[in-house]
């Protein structure tokens, strides 16, 4: 490829990558910077202090046309205690930087804030700074700290062949409620309460941080992230990370809403898509198929479904299995910001 002169022609990953080989060598105490949910540093040993931080733009993740100041406030932290559930970790002290443009009305940030803080409240998080600036366009970025349990957290990349695949909750409702947000798919009037589910999960998902602890606590699980790119991009990065295995995915075990279904057996979308769509912030994670009991238990008491949807396989490439036929999904990256690859 020739020399890339912009960062679009670069992309996110490229430019990442090049970041990332010119680090020196971290140091002991950093046990994981660039590359999974949150980095994991462990000044003393044992400790296991995790950070992740979200960027939201104006115009690139949000739109003020359907998006309330509220919702906004809920998601931008959401995003990030999502990431740190990823972890099997334990959220405790939050900071929060905005550029704000000067027409901002008062009572519009005021209503950002409250929802901010009611969500760090339900999950016993402070808010221990942050910094404000003006600018043209809004941009949220929060920075999000905790606590991994016994100091370990769970990583991307611990999958074996033949671990089984785990996703809690449904998957797709968020590409769903996004498409009907943005008036790109109409729902007929019989369907109106499924896609008022179906928005509410786009703009207010919920971080799975309960699970991720009560999983980490299980020393059952082998791999876990939490589905932002979508099922099939974030199971790429997982397998990947896992050094470079393949899975299959039962399309009868497929986890999907009320509300999906109901999208689905319309034909207003299909399968793919919905494996393809973005911002669940369920988790997805692997485990041996010894621990099936162990999981069983689990899912008992969790407050979200776990459905097992697949096992991981030798053989590069993710299949879906369905009445007999096994049928390969194309690769599908993350999401990049600047080349809109993937999807
Ligand atoms: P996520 O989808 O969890 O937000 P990203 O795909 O945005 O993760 O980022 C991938 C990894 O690259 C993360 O570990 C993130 O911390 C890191 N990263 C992204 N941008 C930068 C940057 N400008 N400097 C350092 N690390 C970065
Ligand atoms: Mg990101």
């Amino acid at each position: 490829m020739k020399d890339p002169l912009t960062i679009a022609d670069w992309g996110e990953f490229g430019f990442i990558e090049a970041l990332r080989q010119r680090l020196p060598e971290a140091t002991d105490d950093l046990k994981l910077g660039i590359g999974d949910d949150a980095a994991w540093w462990s000044p003393l040993a044992g400790q296991g202090i995790l950070t992740t931080t979200d960027m939201l733009v104006e115009g690139v993740h949000f739109d003020f046309e359907y998006t309330s100041a509220a919702d906004l406030g809920y998601k931008s932290l959401a995003v990030n205690l999502s990431d740190l559930a990823a972890m099997g970790g334990s959220p405790s002290c939050v900071y929060l930087s905005l550029a704000l443009p000067a027409r901002l009305e008062k009572v519009w940030l005021e209503s950002f804030v409250d929802a901010f803080l009611l969500l760090a409240k339900e999950y016993g998080v402070q808010l221990a700074g942050g910094d404000t600036v003006q600018a043209d366009q809004m941009v949220i970025s929060v920075t999000l700290c905790g606590l991994a349990l016994k100091g370990k957290p769970i990583l991307r990349g611990g999958a074996l062949v033949g671990d089984d695949i785990y996703l809690s909750g449904s998957f797709g409702d968020s590409y769903l409620g996004l498409k009907l947000l943005q008036g790109d798919l109409q729902a007929p009037s019989a369907l109106n309460e499924s896609a008022d589910f179906l928005k509410n999960r786009h703009l207010r998902p919920t971080p799975r941080v309960a699970l991720g602890e009560m999983l980490a606590a299980s020393g059952a699980v082998s791999a876990m992230l939490d589905v932002s790119d979508g099922v099939l991009a974030d199971l790429g990065h997982l397998l990947t990370d896992s050094g470079g295995l393949g899975a299959e995915l039962e399309v009868s075990r497929l986890p999907l809403s009320f509300a999906a279904r109901d999208f689905f057996e319309a034909d207003l979308v299909d399968y793919v898509a919905l494996l393809a769509g973005g911002e669940d912030y369920e988790l997805l994670f692997t485990a041996s198929p010894k621990q099936r009991s162990k999981i069983e238990t689990l899912a008992a008491k969790a407050v979200v479904e776990l459905t097992r949807i697949g096992r991981i396989t030798v053989a590069e490439g993710v299949f879906m299995l369905a009445d007999g036929s096994r049928t390969a999904l194309g690769a599908r990256g993350g999401y990049d910001h600047f080349q809109h690859q993937g999807c």
